[in-house]
């Protein structure tokens, strides 16, 4: 039986694993980590993370051929396979702070893959990471094993939050990088074998390791251009009278473009898109292409600003204040179907707010307030100025409270906003909600979700992203 060990047990590492564990019950798939209250949860009835479907495929394979365990070294060393997928994050202190991927678990999994090797082994990146790592990968495996053939393979996860599971069971593309020899030919054909079980040969893309890494890399940063595109045109959409919806239809039209990712919204956020695309800024700065660098820079300044614009908009259309204003904040994960606040455009949102002195109500139907209230008390990387951390005034974080029901935090509120899309908010009672809330009654839409016509009809005075403003 084929053996496959996946070396961190989170957003990619579980479902991902979960799922070749469906589709190929004869391979045995492990997934490991350090982390032991991660691995209790896999085991146990409620998973660490929230996706749709998730539930019910680890429910089938687990016990049978899916296991996660701690215990890493002895699953590492007996696998024929070993993905890599722990976290990446952004660098925070040192050279290229700010900017370049943090490699530390990446380095420190190669380190101990090494050391408890005993046979060949194919070592895939799961995790994203910066062009060429495949090579210091390489080194590191060679350098520190005897005799041992390590293929190294470039395999990066396309898979959306809250969609993951059918994006992994219908997946536009498998990619798979390896070196052109013999042996990294067969070990890619191996890796490809083991997709084929569900996935459409034709879908399955084999490259060149430096392609592979960095089609992730340019994925990620081409999805983000779009949004900061399309939210650029709502800012001059609401200079101008001009619809955004409107203005995305027109455009997505054109089949040269597309429809898909044309939505304005408050901003983009997430593990990924800004971590990936500051990534590539610096690696673009290491190769002397300060222009393309600054090029990708401005996706995430567009980003920034759309949030503070947002901000801004809620401030001055309550006559300039916000000072001991309740303010009710539905939606607090950076998506629906997901309980991931990563980077959640919210969070600046809510210090903003909080700058401003309001009084913010949150409801968030995934997100607890244990994990609100420490997203909110963390210190803010600034990826533009590294060297200042802003920490949150131990005040501030008073003026929060974590409702659990959207009536109980938009009671006595002078303003919503909606900083999540999730479908339970468009069904919303808002006549009940217009009753219990303070006159004038402002509702801020950060994602387009609920319909400014009807609520305008109830007394609601509305701002939707890249919409004409009230008439
Ligand atoms: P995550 O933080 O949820 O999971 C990483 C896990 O790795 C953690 O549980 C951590 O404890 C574990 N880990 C770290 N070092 C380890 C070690 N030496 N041994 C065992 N376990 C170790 O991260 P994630 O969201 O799953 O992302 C993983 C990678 O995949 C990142 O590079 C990310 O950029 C990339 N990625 C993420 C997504 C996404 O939507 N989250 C999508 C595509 C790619």
């Amino acid at each position: 039986m084929v053996k496959i060990c996946c070396i961190g047990a989170g957003y990619v590492g579980g479902p991902t694993m979960a799922v070749i564990a469906l589709k190929c019950p004869f391979i045995e798939v492990t997934v490991v980590d350090i982390s032991v209250s991660r691995i209790d949860a896999w085991n146990s009835e409620q998973l660490p993370i929230y996706e749709p479907g998730l539930e019910d495929v680890v429910k089938q394979c687990r016990g049978k051929n899916l296991f996660f365990s701690c215990d890493v070294e002895k699953h590492v060393g007996e696998a024929d396979i070993v993905f890599v997928s722990v976290n990446t994050p952004t660098k925070t202190q040192g050279l290229g702070a700010g900017k370049a991927a943090d490699l530390t678990y990446w380095e420190s999994a190669a380190r101990m893959i090494a050391d408890v090797s005993k046979s060949d082994k194919i070592v895939v990146e799961k995790s994203t990471v910066p062009v060429k790592t495949a090579e210091a990968i390489e080194k590191i495996l060679t350098h520190n094993s005897d005799g041992i053939n390590f293929q190294i393979l470039s395999n990066p996860e396309f898979l959306a939050e809250g969609t993951a599971i059918q994006d992994l069971l219908t997946p536009n593309r498998v990619l798979i990088g390896g070196r052109e020899t013999p042996e990294g030919i067969k070990a890619i054909e191996k890796l490809k074998n083991v997709y084929a079980n569900w996935v459409p040969v034709e879908s399955i893309l084999c490259t060149n390791l430096w392609s592979a890494e960095l089609s992730k890399l340019a994925a990620n940063a081409f999805l983000a251009q779009r949004i900061s595109s399309v939210n650029a045109i709502s800012a001059l959409c609401e200079a101008t009278g001009a619809d955004i919806s409107e203005v995305s239809h027109s455009v997505g039209t054109d089949t040269r473009i597309g429809p898909k990712f044309l939505n304005a919204s408050v901003g983009f956020g997430g593990s990924c898109f800004q971590k990936d695309i500051l990534n590539l800024v610096y690696i673009c700065e290491c190769n002397g292409l300060p222009e393309v660098a600054n090029y990708w820079k401005h996706i995430i300044r567009i980003n920034d600003y759309q949030k503070s614009r947002f901000v801004n908009r809620v401030v001055s259309s309550m006559f300039n204040t916000a000072s001991g204003k309740k303010i009710a904040i539905l939606g607090f994960a950076f998506k629906k179907d997901t309980g991931d606040t990563r980077e959640t455009p919210a969070i600046d949102v809510c210090k903003g707010l909080l700058g401003e002195k309001a009084n913010l109500s949150i409801y968030d139907p995934q997100v607890s307030a244990d994990h609100i209230e420490r997203d909110l008390s963390t210190e803010k990387f600034d990826w533009d100025h590294p060297a200042h951390l802003q920490p949150m005034s131990p005040t501030a974080i008073k003026q929060v409270r974590v409702e659990w029901d959207a009536y109980e935090a938009t009671k006595d509120a002078h303003g919503l906003c909606f900083l999540t899309e999730w479908d339970e908010f468009k069904k919303l009672d808002f006549q009940r909600i217009y009753n219990d809330m303070q006159r004038p009654s402002f509702v801020f839409d950060g994602r387009n979700i609920v319909d400014a016509v009807k609520l305008r009809r109830i007394g609601f005075i509305v701002y939707s992203v890249g919409k004409p403003l009230d008439p």
